[in-house]
């Protein structure tokens, strides 16, 4: 397996002719370059999970997840380079084929349980898993050791030059974590992957402490609900690749920049904005599209 690298992540300033003629900065730090599996947020939401299940002498992180699950793909990861054992606890009954990301999560070493939705909803642990040698993480990573790795995102760019710093949101968990890090006088907007997630709002504020905090949700550009999408979405994908080079996934970075494009054109940004997107990666999840369907 690949190692993790730290070393691209630098921002990389984006020139498109709609940036020169609003007069608007863009810069995307590429958190899909540090691994193919563990990508993006998803390494910054684990590691602080991983430090005290190691210090706690588990030897497993068992953790839930869906089909779509790049959380579950990225702990299975972690957990094979950090040689503990992963078990992921599936949403839904078992059906005759398991999705790209699964698959890939099985072969490297994690193993399934598969609940009821209704069991999944409360959060149900079965039996066997119930013991001393399991370390559970809640689904994508949620909770305060999450967030508090969510926050060191930021020491790979220059944050109090930003305005205003955009970023992909499911469960809120990154979000936070950036909010928390920023400079009181940038705005992080999250752009929510779910359709009517109004539970979002109240998750990210139950991991902030008191105080004042600058910060914006998004919820018109799910296109359906999480992981749908429409041939608008594609296009988008595509065209963007064409002009930036910058691979997007269709869960969640694809939907992320193509809001922020549109938001520019709608004058949502005053002139002089200078924006930092956060590029979560999950490029893996694109594994699930029928080929061809993506250029890259
Ligand atoms: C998991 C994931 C997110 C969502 O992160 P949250 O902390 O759950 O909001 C965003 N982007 C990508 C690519 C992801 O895989």
């Amino acid at each position: 397996m690949p190692e993790l690298n730290f070393t691209d992540l630098s921002s990389e300033k984006l020139s498109l002719p709609l940036f020169i003629e609003k007069e608007i900065s863009v810069d995307v730090l590429r958190l899909d370059r540090i691994h193919p599996y563990i990508s993006g947020n998803k390494w910054f939401k684990l590691r602080y999970y991983l430090e005290e299940a190691k210090k706690a002498g588990k030897t497993s992180i068992v953790t839930y997840g869906g089909a779509w699950s790049n959380h579950l793909l990225a702990t299975a990861a972690a957990c094979k380079m950090n040689d503990l054992d992963s078990v992921g606890i599936i949403r839904g009954e078992k059906s005759g084929t398991l999705s790209p990301i699964l698959l890939k999560a099985k072969e490297l070493g994690m193993r399934f349980v598969f609940i009821s939705r209704e069991e999944y909803r409360r959060k149900i642990i079965p039996h066997a898993l119930n013991t001393d040698e399991h370390f559970l993480v809640d689904e994508g990573g949620y909770g305060y050791p999450g967030a508090k790795g969510a926050a060191t995102i930021l020491e790979y760019c220059q944050k109090e030059t930003y305005t205003h710093i955009g970023c992909a949101a499911g469960t809120g968990t990154t979000m936070a974590g950036l909010i928390s890090n920023a400079s009181p006088s940038t705005r992080v907007m999250g752009i929510s992957v779910l359709k009517n997630n109004v539970e979002l709002e109240e998750k990210v504020k139950a991991l902030l402490p008191d105080s004042k905090w600058n910060y914006q949700f998004i919820h018109d550009y799910h296109f359906g609900g999480y992981a749908k999408y429409k041939p608008e979405l594609i296009e988008f994908m595509n065209e963007f690749y064409r002009q930036t080079n910058i691979p997007t996934d269709f869960v969640y970075t694809g939907k992320l920049f193509f809001a922020v494009m549109d938001l520019i054109r709608d004058n949502f940004f005053n002139p002089y904005a200078k924006l930092l997107i956060v590029h979560s990666g999950g490029l893996h999840g694109n594994t699930s599209l029928s080929k061809g369907t993506l250029i890259f």
